[in-house]
């Protein structure tokens, strides 16, 4: 650690104090549990736990060793030995459902030679910290460890238990992760609330914008469309040749515009965003919340054009990325294939969804077929719940911005949870949108955090929970 940032540290947990204020968040050695968040931090992240191949046993061993240490029982459930899941419960009353705080273990791969710090070296410099799952997820995981330690050395009463689950296989292995836990241990992890990343705040020039709470999220299910027709010489013209089919399908598919969706989630998040920008995109907000497809249309059209992000919410998308086309220039091929990613929009009746996709290609010779069954029915978490309602006036206390409820157009394993039951909500820390575009934010060849914004968003985790779960 160099003196810099020592100096910038302690002057970090000094304005933390004056700024919070809270009682609870703030025990005379708040210093020293920075300190420990830090470390904790550092630790999991130098944790080499790419997926894949994952190897999630090795973050799981810390997390053991530490919760050994403070006397605090946990169990570990496997389908594979290498990449366990971790569940620990700190114990209350019973007089309400538990909460679930979730936080995935493993990280997307890295390539090495790319990275500036290297991506397993957990490197403070300038305020950061940069390593390979610095905001997706060890930052969660690490808030998430701090809040139960805790939680059992404070020994709070409680009027519920508290859960935390570290995860497995969140980068594309569910199976083995929070899928096989919900399918096979939810004894073990089932709440009445649970939270996990999938949201954030949102900073620009360091000031703060908007607090994403992430409520429900977009169904990922591929779809491939094949083209068949005669092989042939490339040196005679054929009317058809598969080749043209399909690319006349794919451009037909890429520009149709499904139908526009508002649901409880999205409607809330353009309504309040509306006071939150300027006139102009205001009127895009509200004129995209419209019944009437004349008012409507113009500003999803903008959206597409501006916000993408944004048109996404309130649609299904259908986005070309694999073209398997042929093998000879001089060979015209029998069969081709595209593959799109295809978001569907929560609201999406998927088995018509097809046949509509069919009617736009509008050629019998074109097949068109889901890439695989669902796995992640999106669900969604309701608005008028305690969770959310106190999350409002946390991000308020820690943040002093608005609650966004939000529709991610990824997915994220709050979706096995919520398909049981649990009324989930995606949170994360304050990320600057500056950094993104830099090249800094997750799965990047560069991922890093605020050491302020990691120590932050620990207090303000622990305070949400504490406000949920404390005896009254
Ligand atoms: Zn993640």
């Amino acid at each position: 650690m160099t003196t810099r940032t020592r100096l910038l540290l302690t002057s970090l947990a000094v304005a933390g104090t004056v700024a919070i204020g809270g009682a609870q968040s703030l025990p005379a050695n708040s210093a020293a549990l920075d300190a420990e968040t830090l470390q904790h931090f550092q630790e999991l992240l130098k944790r080499d736990t790419q997926s894949p191949p994952g190897n999630e046993i090795r973050a799981v061993e810390y997390l053991k060793q530490v919760l050994d240490k403070e006397g605090i029982t946990y169990q570990v459930f496997a389908k594979d030995p290498q990449r366990p899941n971790l569940v620990a419960r700190i114990k209350g009353n019973g007089k309400k459902r538990p909460i679930l705080i979730m936080g995935h273990t493993d990280v997307v791969t890295v390539d090495a030679k790319k990275w500036t710090f290297p991506p397993f070296g957990a490197v403070r410099d300038g305020g950061y910290i940069y390593g390979r799952g610095a905001v997706d997820d060890k930052d969660n995981l690490t808030a998430a460890l701090m809040l139960i330690l805790r939680l059992k050395r404070e020994a709070t009463l409680l009027d519920r238990d508290v859960i935390l689950l570290a995860e497995s296989g969140e980068e594309g292995a569910p199976d083995v992760g929070a899928q096989f836990m919900a399918d096979n241990h939810l004894d073990a992890i089932n709440a009445e609330f649970c939270f996990a990343e999938g949201g954030g705040v949102v900073r620009r020039g360091g000031n703060v914008v908007q607090a994403n709470v992430g409520t429900t999220e977009k169904e990922p299910r591929p779809i491939e469309i094949i083209a068949r027709g005669p092989a042939g010489h490339g040196s005679v013209p054929s009317k058809n040749n598969a080749v043209t089919h399909l690319s006349a399908a794919v451009t037909k598919v890429a520009n149709w515009v499904p139908p526009l969706r508002v649901n409880e989630t999205t409607g809330a998040y353009f309504r309040k965003l509306q006071s939150m920008v300027t006139p102009d995109v205001a009127k895009v907000y509200r004129d995209v919340l419209s019944p009437d497809p004349k008012v409507n249309g113009p500003a999803a059209e903008w959206l597409l054009e501006n916000q993408p992000s944004h048109w996404s919410m309130l649609h299904t998308s259908l986005v070309p990325t694999i073209v398997d086309a042929g093998f000879r220039y001089n060979v015209i091929p029998s069969e081709v294939k595209a593959t799109l990613d295809v978001r569907l929009h929560p609201d999406e009746d998927q088995d018509t969804f097809l046949d509509e996709v069919r009617k736009v290609i509008g050629d019998p010779t074109v097949e068109v077929r889901w890439f695989r069954d669902r796995y992640r029915p999106a669900g969604g978490s309701r608005l008028d719940t305690e969770a959310f309602t106190v999350l409002e006036a946390q991000l308020k206390k820690h943040y002093n911005t608005v609650a966004l409820p939000t529709m991610g157009t990824g997915a994220t394993d709050m979706s096995n949870i919520r398909a049981k039951g649990p009324q989930c909500y995606g949170i994360g820390p304050a990320i600057d949108t500056e950094d993104g575009p830099k090249g800094y934010g997750a799965h990047s060849d560069q991922e890093r955090i605020l050491e302020s914004e990691l120590l932050r968003f620990t207090r303000f985790t622990y305070d949400l929970v504490m406000e949920l779960a404390r005896a009254r």
